[in-house]
């Protein structure tokens, strides 16, 4: 019998489905499903599905107690394996044993071949003659085409590769769990708030933490647009004048005052362009783009997985952006037009040939992602759906023509003074028409003609702000990662999950707790090395170095300790300042605003000696006895805004589904609106399937920043109006920081062991 073992039972039960002759017998032991078939030669075979990784590295249970080990001596501990599976690697190991031959077909990449190696290392525990009688299987979509491609074309197990893998999850283990304790120890943050440090993790940290430090040092610069709206035969269109930012008042006044119909002509200027396909998608690519379909980068992937798993997509995890020239296009436009894509495939498939675009990045395991099936809508989710649609719209893209552009500039004079306005329309649409996402709404101008003559409608002064760099979304934050050589396509948006559980960062756009920042700057100033990118991305070139057999995974694991060991020196030399600074961002992140009843005093988080429980008191308690009840769950993050009806301060609750806000008055008349609210938003919420939402209002405290939002004050009047501080930005939705907590993917900078 010829066993094929898998990384998940969705693959295994596939693969039976496709490699069978006739039928698939279904049986199962310890509750682990496997299946029965013979394949096209007759050849009688089992698959069976692990459960990703089956065994785990850590450390000896001598070294378990936080307390007890001092963090040290985790970085030349010895490593054990130990079974996280048993009743998968009992089934296997049953399996095995009747076994003649064996065929891994675990995912291709790093990952899964040190899976394939953790499988074939306990099978042989069971029957040894499986050791020479080992195959593997590489393929990267779960097609009939490419699985019977792969296993007519078995190759080897790559241990360079699997120890590639083996390197990476020793160091991020020795790392995180060495640094992560040191830190929650020096600081007293054990138990379920322990506070992580990662070798990944942390540079990406201070990626977010320096880009709040630009933010709060940008000194905002006021500046005002004159802006009209023009009629030429009853058609209106807007335009500015030249000088699109006055940095003067007075002379801007100026302006805006002198204008008066009617408005001439002095020049049309019309160009068209073309616009370049979109690249292939690789995982950084799809991540952005789902991300800004309202998608956390962490759910992204585990649907793109799912979609992979039944079949629906090639394997998600893929750096390449060009299409391999073994890769039959025309064979994955015939799988669209069997779902809902008829039409825009069938246009594809007409042509006589096809050129498809190419990206920059290519490489050799796995081709960029694209659709492999043609599922109905109503077989998946909506947000399923979604991503699906993504892939097969981005895949019928880089096949499609480029689009072009035309784009109208019209050059008046008003009263003497010079404006201008901007038209674009599209042509022809080409890609465009297959991937609406990068559609902008046209936007057009009247036909006009030199010396035409212009009616001036209406016209407008704006009080403008410049604004400070904006915050990362997860997708950019992702490519960010990934331009810093930071984490893997496999590990990128984990490692971001891990920033929001450990509630160094909140919200959507991604932005840091005081704690966050604190903690960036701790590591930053006492071990720089470990806040830099440099050092793991030399490390994560010397992973690859691995697969490539010129080094051995123990060198690589002897390199880490060393640079490792240097870092804790310098920590454990300053570790009182350390935990000083740290200490400073839990106490301002338990700041929640003024206090209403004294005016003069704060409201921070307190936690009852008495009870245990938390609640909000005064700082200026005995002489302010001012208190409100706390819910006993989540994070609290002030939000710097006070409720309109009680003008008590605002807060954010993170944890549980989604954030949420919160006036601190349990009396307060919102508090009966807001439940309807939450009740109207949950329904929405699961029949939109959205990822984000939530009217949250980002956090703004002691930044620089919240003046600078734009004050847009108007005024179609023809007085200027006064600058007037805006009303804030609307609503940013933020992110579930719970709202992917179950990733599947391995985690980069688990403490190993929490006490
Ligand atoms: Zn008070
Ligand atoms: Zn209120």
């Amino acid at each position: 019998m010829r066993l094929i073992i898998t990384e998940k039972n969705d693959a295994a039960k596939k693969i039976a489905g496709i490699l069978a002759q006739r039928g698939v017998k279904e049986d199962a032991y310890l509750r682990i499903p496997y299946y029965l078939f013979n394949d096209e030669e007759g050849q009688p075979t089992t698959s069976v599905g692990l459960k990703g990784h089956v065994v785990q590295v850590d450390f000896p249970p001598e070294f378990s107690e936080w307390r007890k080990v001092e963090p040290k001596a985790l970085i030349d501990a010895p490593l054990v394996k130990t079974e996280t599976a048993k009743s998968v690697v009992r089934t296997i190991k049953k399996l095995a044993a009747d076994a003649s031959s064996l065929v891994i077909a675990t995912d291709f990449d790093r990952e899964g071949e040190l899976i394939g190696l953790e499988a074939l290392n306990l099978v042989v525990e069971e029957n040894e003659k499986l050791v020479r009688a080992v195959r593997r299987a590489r393929f990267s979509a779960l097609t009939p085409g490419e699985i019977k491609r792969a296993f007519s074309h078995l190759d080897h197990l790559s241990e360079p590769l699997a120890r590639a893998g083996e390197a990476r999850q020793d160091i991020d283990l020795i790392w995180g769990a060495t640094l992560t304790r040191f830190v929650s120890l020096a600081t007293s943050r054990l138990g379920s708030q322990f506070l992580s440090v990662g070798r990944v993790q942390t540079p990406t940290l201070v990626l977010i933490a320096e880009r709040e430090k630009e933010r709060r040092a940008f000194v905002p610069e006021p500046f005002w647009v004159v802006k009209v709206e023009l009629d030429h035969q009853g058609q209106r269109f807007g335009a500015v004048h030249k000088e699109e930012r006055f940095t003067d008042e007075a002379r801007a006044a100026a302006v805006f005052e002198k204008l008066a119909t009617p408005g001439r002509v002095t020049a049309v200027k019309q160009t068209s362009r073309k616009v370049p396909r979109p690249a292939p998608f690789n995982t950084t690519s799809f991540t952005s783009a789902a991300t800004a379909l309202g998608y956390t980068a962490a759910a992204a992937m585990r649907i793109a997985e799912d979609l992979y798993m039944s079949g629906h997509i090639s394997y998600p995890r893929t750096d390449n952006t060009v299409y391999p020239s073994s890769l039959d296009l025309r064979e994955a436009l015939d799988a669209l037009a069997e779902g809902e894509f008829r039409r825009e495939a069938g246009e594809l498939l007409s042509r006589p040939t096809l050129h498809p675009s190419r990206g920059d990045k290519r490489t050799t395991d796995h081709p960029p992602i694209y659709p492999t099936g043609g599922p109905r809508r109503s077989e998946l989710g909506d947000r399923e759906w979604r991503l699906y649609e993504l892939v097969a719209r981005r895949f019928m893209a880089t096949l499609a023509d480029e689009a072009v552009m035309e784009s109208n500039r019209v050059d008046l004079v008003i009263s003497s003074e010079p404006f201008f306005a901007r038209g674009n329309r599209v042509v022809h649409g080409g890609w465009l028409d297959y991937y609406p996402y990068s559609r902008q709404k046209d936007l057009e101008l009247p036909f006009l003609r030199k010396d035409d003559l212009v009616e001036l409608v209406d016209k407008q002064f704006e009080a403008k702000e410049t604004q400070p760099p904006s915050r990362y979304g997860q997708g950019p934050l992702i490519e960010l990662m990934e331009k810093h050589n930071l984490g893997t396509k496999a590990t990128r948006h984990s490692i971001i999950q891990n920033l929001y559980d450990r509630g160094y960062v909140h919200g959507n756009p991604v932005e840091p707790t005081e704690m966050g920042i604190k903690m960036a700057e701790a590591l930053q100033e006492f071990a720089p090395r470990i806040a830099s990118p440099e050092m793991t991305a030399e490390l994560e070139k010397d992973m690859d170095l691995i697969s490539e057999r010129d080094l051995t995974k123990e060198q690589v694991v002897t390199i880490s300790r060393n640079l490792l060991r240097q870092a804790y020196s310098s920590l454990e030399q300053n570790r009182e300042q350390m935990a000083a600074k740290i200490y400073e961002g839990i106490t301002d992140d338990r700041i929640l605003g003024g206090c209403p009843k004294c005016g003069t005093n704060r409201l921070r988080v307190i936690r009852s000696k008495a009870t245990k429980k938390r609640f909000v008191g005064c700082e200026g308690y005995p002489d302010c006895d001012q208190t409100y009840p706390l819910p006993q769950r989540g994070d609290i993050i002030g939000t710097g805004e006070v409720c309109v009806h009680c003008g008590s301060p605002k807060v954010k609750i993170l944890g549980g589904r989604r954030p949420w806000i919160l006036c601190l008055d349990p009396h307060c008349p919102t508090k009966a609106e807001y439940r309807e609210k939450q009740a109207a938003r949950a329904a929405k919420a699961t029949a939109a399937g959205e990822e984000t939402g939530g009217a949250t209002k980002s956090r703004s405290t002691k930044t620089a920043t919240q003046s600078a939002t734009k004050s847009a004050a108007k005024a179609t009047s023809a007085k200027p109006a006064a600058r007037k501080p805006a009303a804030r930005k609307t609503p940013s939705p933020a992110t579930g920081s719970a709202a992917a907590s179950g990733s599947e993917t391995p985690t980069t900078v688990g403490p190993g062991d929490e006490p």
